[in-house]
């Protein structure tokens, strides 16, 4: 069986031909400023920003809750000028006119 072995391929230059193939047009995350050929902008308030991934661009651009901190990527809520995830948060700062359900009713 030995006998039709041909001999070991090897992976010659292999660390090469990747760095042949990488585009000179690439662009850098804004956010995590990785080098990407697939890279899309997102243009916010005039500014143009360039990003390789939505995690990234919701890391960098999203609005936080103005309670809990957490990154709102609906429309989320917005009162006095300060964004909410929902209307639980904004409750516990003192925004009571923001409801999440029309038809419940809170008891004082
Ligand atoms: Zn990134
Ligand atoms: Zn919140």
């Amino acid at each position: 069986m030995l006998g039709l072995d041909r001999g070991a391929p090897g992976i010659p230059g292999g660390a090469d031909r990747r760095a042949a193939l990488i585009p000179l047009t690439m662009e850098r995350c804004d956010n995590c400023g990785n080098p990407y050929d697939k890279t899309f902008e997102v243009h916010l308030g005039g500014v143009r920003h360039v990003f390789d991934s939505f995690e990234c661009a919701i890391q960098k651009l999203a609005p936080a809750c103005a309670h809990c901190g957490c990154r709102i990527l609906g429309h989320g809520l917005e009162a006095d000028g300060a964004l909410y995830c929902c209307a639980h948060c904004a409750r516990e700062k003192g925004v009571q006119r923001l409801v999440d359900r029309a038809d419940v009713h809170h008891p004082a």
